[in-house]
């Protein structure tokens, strides 16, 4: 059994995430302790409990210590399913977060899947459903995976009650990836999302997203979206489109922050990311590893930012793979990340 220090590095519900994935993946069971040991309520939380059973029910996993707050856990995945599945997190947590646990799995499997996740898709340190379509989802076609992703309804925080679908379809070759430069900026394209406020607040996120952006000689295309939601809400997001690669930042609303904080938020992680040689964001980064280890070759990104996330995840992916991982750079500092992909068989 693999043992997992879930106190190591960011010690948040990434390191719990990538055990169960690498876990379903290569067969291997895992313990996982000290969950979520540096966060301010150790432990699995809603989020983290539904990740823990919707990679069980794909893997038929025998589980232990699968409850609510718990600091310890033992997985024994057996055989991937593809199937039809449904995941209620019940609260605000991340959609996404759970769907990327799954994904890789069932990518992985004989035949397609469909998942639905009822949840948050717009909440705080977590890719918002946006960020899936817009950055995520593509990079991970390009890899060769194949999926289709919805949004029904968009769900935030307190509230929750958004609901994503993903197809999934057996990914046939996984390919890595080499971007050492980012390109010409193409295209800037922002959204200014609302849900169940006025449209007004929309229109200020956008002016001032664009008045902040032109000061420093960019154009951006910004429309407005009117989301669907049992909750109330914006989002200001910026996607670059650069001639080799794509970054995305986003901000989200909250009561009493008004939409000009918002906008500044995420046009000023823009205008940060454009001060770097990175080529995507570094949430891609960290994102991205764990499919790039599971390929035969190798890959290679310069990164705007050496995050803790990047620093964990890669140690994770370490323990159940043989695939090598060099990070060149400080923390917090530009990076380059090289990923030599290698199953272990
Ligand atoms: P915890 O509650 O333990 O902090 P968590 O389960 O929410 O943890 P983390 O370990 O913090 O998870 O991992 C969060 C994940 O969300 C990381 O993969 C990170 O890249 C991603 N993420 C956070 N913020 C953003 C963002 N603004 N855009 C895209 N992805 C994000």
């Amino acid at each position: 059994m693999i043992l997992i220090d879930g106190a190591f590095g960011e010690g948040g519900g990434q390191i719990l995430r990538s055990s169960l994935t690498l876990s379903v993946i290569t067969g291997k069971p895992v313990a996982i302790q000290n969950i979520r040991a540096n966060r301010r309520k150790p432990g699995l939380q809603p989020q983290h409990l539904k990740s823990v059973e919707a990679a069980a029910s794909i893997s038929n996993a025998r589980l232990t210590g699968n409850q609510l707050s718990s600091t310890e856990l033992t997985f024994e995945p057996s055989r991937i399913h593809s199937g039809e599945y449904r995941f209620d997190i019940g609260t605000a947590g991340s959609t996404s977060l759970v769907l990327q646990t799954v994904f890789l799995p069932l990518s992985l499997a004989a035949d397609s899947s469909k998942v639905t996740i009822t949840g948050g898709t717009h909440v705080p340190w977590s890719p918002s459903f946006h960020y899936l379509e817009l950055q995520w989802l593509p990079k991970m076609q390009r890899l060769g995976f194949d999926a289709e992703l919805k949004m029904e309804e968009a769900g935030f925080y307190p509230k929750g009650g958004g609901k994503i679908v993903a197809e999934i379809h057996p990914a046939e070759n996984i390919s890595g990836l080499v971007r050492l430069d980012r390109g010409e900026l193409k295209k800037l394209f922002g959204i200014s999302a609302y849900a169940n406020l006025k449209r007004q607040v929309a229109e200020r996120q956008l002016n001032q997203a664009k008045e902040i952006l032109a000061n420093r000689g960019f154009e951006p295309i910004i429309e407005i979206r009117k989301l669907s939601s049992p909750g109330i809400n914006t989002m200001m997001l910026i996607l670059g489109v650069f001639e080799h690669s794509l970054c995305c930042y986003f901000s989200l609303g909250a009561r009493g922050k008004p939409a000009e904080k918002v906008a500044t938020e995420a046009a000023n992680q823009f205008l940060a990311f454009m001060n770097t040689s990175g080529v995507f964001d570094e949430y891609l980064a960290d994102q991205i590893l764990l499919p790039l280890a599971l390929t035969n070759q190798t890959s290679e990104f310069r990164v705007p930012k050496i995050t803790q996330h990047l620093l964990t995840n890669s140690e994770v992916i370490r323990q159940f793979t043989e695939a090598s991982i060099t990070i060149d750079g400080e923390l917090g500092e530009e990076g380059l990340v090289k990923v030599v992909g290698q199953m272990r068989t």
